[in-house]
């Protein structure tokens, strides 16, 4: 971890963004805006971090 990087500003994204940026993606621009109820529980920005948080929820819910 480095002072460089932050998270994202979506509360489910796993992304970092570099020192400035808010947000890893438009995605996640817009799905931060919206109301927690309708926030999923994953992110779906298409970054490897998110994608791989996803398979790995949705393997979860199918045991
Ligand atoms: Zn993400
Ligand atoms: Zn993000």
């Amino acid at each position: 971890m480095s002072d460089n990087d932050a998270r994202c500003g979506h509360a489910s994204c796993r992304c970092t963004v570099p020192s400035g940026s808010e947000y890893c993606s438009d995605y996640c621009r817009e799905a931060a805006a919206t109301t927690p109820e309708e926030q999923t529980a994953y992110c779906d920005c298409g970054h490897e971090p998110c994608v791989q948080a996803k398979e790995a929820s949705l393997m979860d819910a199918t045991v």
